[in-house]
């Protein structure tokens, strides 16, 4: 079987794993007991946290909030934030904060929606002309999981200070930590990320936050978490979250770099003429994002899965019209019908070379099949 779906999810660390399992097997405690096991499985939490922190930001001015998982960390800076006023995001977040938004609208607050350029990153210009005075939030994601567009936060968020130093700034950076190049500036106030994307376990995620900004609790109890997310703490999902960033973080670049090759070769092996391929070049090298001109996407995705190819795509598996289209790619200006062959690839630090080729040369094959049994002419 070859894995092309690691945007949807990783395959665990075994490394990760094995060296956690002692947090399941032997060091079972509650971190919150006060013998001797209770303060040295805190120690255990500190110094992952601050590792996991670490590799992004500085931990002077940054903290991180341990939560379920990327969605909790989202919702968690959303209706923690945006509670006056008007609050401004992007056509091509993922529904953890778009359908987020979508309730704040309902809540009450003025909600805006800054479009996409073609190449999948926001308008940023036309995001700035959305803030104003009365702006308390602005969420913009960091890599896009179906295109994998990146948006300088960085400069995104200092733009959005300079026009309103109170608004706060969240970005999701799910599909992006671990995975690119990236240090928070101070101008970021929250940043949510996500195990699961990087060979640690669904179920875990992080929040990280500019420490001065003060957050009002979302999931309220024990006091865990400094009291900002209740709830005993899962020791054994942070701790190969820990293992599994270090190991990612620690081969960042060549990483990076050799999925980009990849990406590259896989692009050069596909039959161009019945492709449109949505990912830009500066986009991360982790997605390859397409349309298979004149298919459905989904269709594509089952006949690889039945060749043993499992591949993604950015339609949600419905007949409702409503979800049929990626909001994503048409909000990139691209039509209902190039939105229906749209089919993502995407990659982890562990694809070779040899599934890349073998996955060009299987959707070729897929797509000539496909296209001589309707008649499609090249
Ligand atoms: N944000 C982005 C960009 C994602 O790709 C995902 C996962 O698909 C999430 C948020 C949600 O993360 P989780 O699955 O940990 O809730």
């Amino acid at each position: 079987m070859i894995y092309l779906d690691n945007a949807a999810t990783t395959k665990p660390s075994s490394t990760a794993l094995s060296k956690a399992q002692v947090f399941i097997t032997e060091r079972y405690f509650n971190p919150s007991a006060k013998y001797q096991e209770g303060h040295s499985l805190q120690s255990e939490l500190k110094t992952a946290r601050s590792a996991l922190l670490s590799a992004v930001a500085d931990t002077l001015n940054f903290e991180f909030i341990f939560t379920s998982c990327g969605t909790e960390s989202d919702n968690q800076a959303i209706f923690s934030f945006a509670r006056r006023g008007n609050a401004v995001t992007t056509a091509g977040e993922h529904s953890a904060v778009s359908a987020s938004f979508a309730e704040l609208k309902q809540r009450g607050i003025d909600v805006r929606i800054a479009p996409l350029k073609q190449d999948g990153s926001v308008d940023v210009d036309a995001l700035l002309a959305q803030v104003d005075d009365k702006t308390s939030f602005v969420s913009v994601m960091h890599v896009n999981n179906e295109t994998g567009a990146i948006n300088d936060v960085n400069a995104i968020a200092k733009r959005v200070k300079q026009k309103n130093p109170r608004t706060i700034f969240h970005s999701d950076g799910v599909q992006a930590y671990g995975k690119i190049p990236f240090r928070l500036s101070k101008d970021v106030d929250l940043y949510s990320v996500s195990a699961h994307k990087l060979g640690g376990l669904k179920g875990v995620g992080g929040l990280i936050k500019r420490k001065t900004l003060v957050l009002p609790p979302y999931i309220i109890g024990g006091g865990q978490e400094s009291g900002r997310r209740s709830g005993t703490e899962n020791v054994f999902g942070i701790m190969s979250f820990a293992y599994a960033a270090a190991e990612k973080m620690q081969s960042l670049k060549e990483n990076y770099d050799r999925i980009f090759r990849y990406r590259e070769t896989l692009w050069s092996n596909l039959n161009q003429n019945w492709f449109v391929r949505f990912t830009s070049g500066t986009a991360s090298p982790y997605i390859l994002s397409l349309s298979a001109k004149g298919l459905r996407g989904e269709i594509l995705l089952h006949m690889a899965e039945d060749r043993g190819l499992l591949i993604g795509t950015g339609s949600a598996c419905s007949s409702n019209a409503k979800n049929r289209y990626s909001k994503v790619i048409l909000a990139m200006g691209y039509s209902e019908e190039i939105a229906d062959g749209f089919i993502r690839l995407s990659f982890s630090a562990e694809t070779t070379e040899e599934e890349i080729l073998d996955a060009a040369k299987l959707l070729n094959e897929i797509v000539e099949e496909l296209r001589k049994r309707m008649n499609i002419k090249d």
